[in-house]
């Protein structure tokens, strides 16, 4: 595959936030292979991981989604690397398990700095080259508890909620620019390092892990939780040609979680 992109110029640019891991990473890893230029960007990369982007012809740089001086440089600088920019997708995030009560000023703070500020900084200063493009696109991960709140991480499902918010508002302000703003909303993405922590903090991970499936009646029948490739593919999708008229669409990836009660949960 490489060698035959080699030959071939690449045709748009996208960044990716969060791309060091899960599901920013394989959407890097595919559209790798759809002829994007990729720049991705995290806080910090596993060893080896950026020698590996870098023979899939990704870039890496180090930015922290909190800070605008570091996603102001990391996307003037892309910029001025490819020329333009088309695509930003921000999937970096993080979680947290706690009820409210238990929530501390400064865990609050960074759930909704690295989630909702974080799309904020990347859209406030990716959509200047977008506009300069002619238009582009922006899509944002949010998350099933971005549709329905959920009971065991409150905070997570206001700021993803709050993303759901912020990019049908996006999408609404900028479409006459032709820049669309979609999310996809996934349910429990197995081979990530967010659902690695959730149930490593589980009391029981066995039993952490058949209640995730439990509560998504497609992951139930498979007996497996949503690949990150998988989420990768509508990611693709909504940056996509195939989509020009798609805008302010939160795509449901959850195998029907949130739907409403399924019958592995049915109680009285
Ligand atoms: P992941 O933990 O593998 O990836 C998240 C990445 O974000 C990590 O590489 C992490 O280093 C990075 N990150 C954290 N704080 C950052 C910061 N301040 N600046 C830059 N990068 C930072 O998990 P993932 O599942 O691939 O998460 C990607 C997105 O998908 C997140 O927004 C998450 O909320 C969302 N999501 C995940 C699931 C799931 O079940 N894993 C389900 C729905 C939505």
């Amino acid at each position: 595959m490489s060698d035959q992109r080699s030959s071939l110029p690449l045709s748009r640019t996208c960044l990716i936030t969060g791309g060091a891991s899960g599901i920013g990473a394989a959407t890097a890893r595919l559209l790798a292979t759809q002829r994007f230029r990729v720049i991705v960007s995290d806080i910090d990369f596993p060893i080896g991981a950026r020698e590996e982007f870098a023979r899939q012809q990704i870039e890496t740089v180090l930015c922290d989604v909190t800070r605008e001086s570091d996603v102001a440089a990391w996307i003037e600088g892309a910029a001025r690397a490819t020329g333009r920019i088309d695509c930003l997708v921000h999937s970096a995030g993080v979680g947290l398990v706690k009820p409210i009560t238990d929530v501390s000023e400064a865990e609050w703070d960074r759930v909704l700095d690295v989630n909702l500020k974080g799309a904020f900084l990347c859209a406030k200063h990716a959509i200047p080259h977008l506009r300069r493009a002619g238009g582009g696109s922006l899509v944002n991960i949010a998350s099933n508890a971005g549709l329905l709140p959920r009971f065991h991480d409150p905070v997570y499902s206001i700021s993803k909620g709050a993303v759901v918010a912020l990019t049908k508002t996006l999408a609404l302000c900028h479409a006459p620019e032709k820049i669309r703003v979609n999310a996809v909303c996934p349910g429990p993405v197995g081979d990530t390092r967010m659902m690695d922590a959730d149930l490593a903090s589980a009391a029981d991970r066995e039993r952490a892990f058949r209640d995730r499936l439990a509560a998504s009646p497609i992951a139930h029948g498979l007996g497996r939780m949503i690949r990150p490739d998988e989420v990768a593919e509508s990611v693709a999708y909504l940056l996509s040609d195939a989509t020009v008229f798609v805008t302010g669409c939160c795509l449901t990836i959850d195998g029907g979680k949130s739907l409403g009660v399924p019958q592995t949960l049915f109680g009285d």
